[in-house]
């Protein structure tokens, strides 16, 4: 038994996936793909995906945002996981990563679900807060420059309804968070933000250990 969250060993983590991971086809053969891009490391890992897969279904959540599309994997494994009529909408600044994602989007048969902004995040959040979209999100996931995030969870606690959910990815930052001799801005901002959650009382908050550390804030009613 334990106290404390398990250290995974590399054996550990096989038996995990072994015994848990359901990766759908169309979602191994994208992480097939992507990890011939140099920025592989990128993308979620694939029990992540899984999690907030069923953190969506758990909610049945039937709008939700994603800040930071890459070659679409956590995309994909949102969208898959609304209903029919469920929408995404999916922000990032790269034509490039994101006409991989669309492709995939497209065989997964979940295009109609998914609208890009392709841009600043924090215009596209902006623009939505504009037209109407505050209160109306049920699950926002952060996961695309650092220094931003800040700007990013404000928006989103904004345009989230009260009991919907933002995920903060690499909130763990590699083990860079313990560090003493950090001084990388993307390291400083995620400590800064940490603390900043830690005695937010406009949410409820988890930080959970799977892959990078993954917080979880529910927008309190
Ligand atoms: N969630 C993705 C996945 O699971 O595959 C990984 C996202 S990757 C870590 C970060 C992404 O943020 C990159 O695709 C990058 O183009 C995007 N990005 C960086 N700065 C941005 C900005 N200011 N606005 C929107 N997207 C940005
Ligand atoms: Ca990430």
């Amino acid at each position: 038994m334990s106290r404390q969250t398990l250290n995974l060993t590399d054996e550990l983590y096989e038996y995990l996936l072994a015994v848990s991971l359901r990766e759908p086809d169309i979602l191994r053969q994208l992480r097939e793909e992507t990890a011939c891009d140099p920025m592989a490391r990128f993308q979620i890992s694939p029990e992540q995906g899984q999690f907030m897969a069923l953190l969506v279904q758990l909610m049945g959540a039937t709008k939700a945002l994603e800040i930071g599309v890459f070659t679409g994997y956590s995309s994909l494994s949102v969208a898959l996981a609304l209903p029919d009529d469920g929408r995404l909408i999916a922000c990032d600044i790269s034509k490039e990563w994101t006409d991989v994602a669309h492709r995939y989007w497209h065989q997964a048969g979940v295009t109609e679900r998914i609208e890009l902004k392709l841009g600043p995040a924090i215009d596209s959040m902006d623009e939505l807060l504009a037209h109407a979209h505050a209160e109306s999100f049920d699950f926002v996931f952060i996961d695309a420059d650092k220094q931003s995030y800040d700007g990013y969870y404000e928006r989103a606690l904004k345009l989230l309804r009260p009991g919907g959910l933002i995920a903060l990815d690499n909130v763990l930052r590699g083990g860079r968070v313990v560090n003493p001799d950090i001084d990388d801005a993307d390291t400083l901002a995620i400590l800064v933000l940490n603390e900043k959650l830690k005695h937010d009382d406009r949410i409820s908050l988890s930080m959970v250990p799977i892959a990078d550390g993954l917080t979880l804030a529910l927008k309190r009613p």
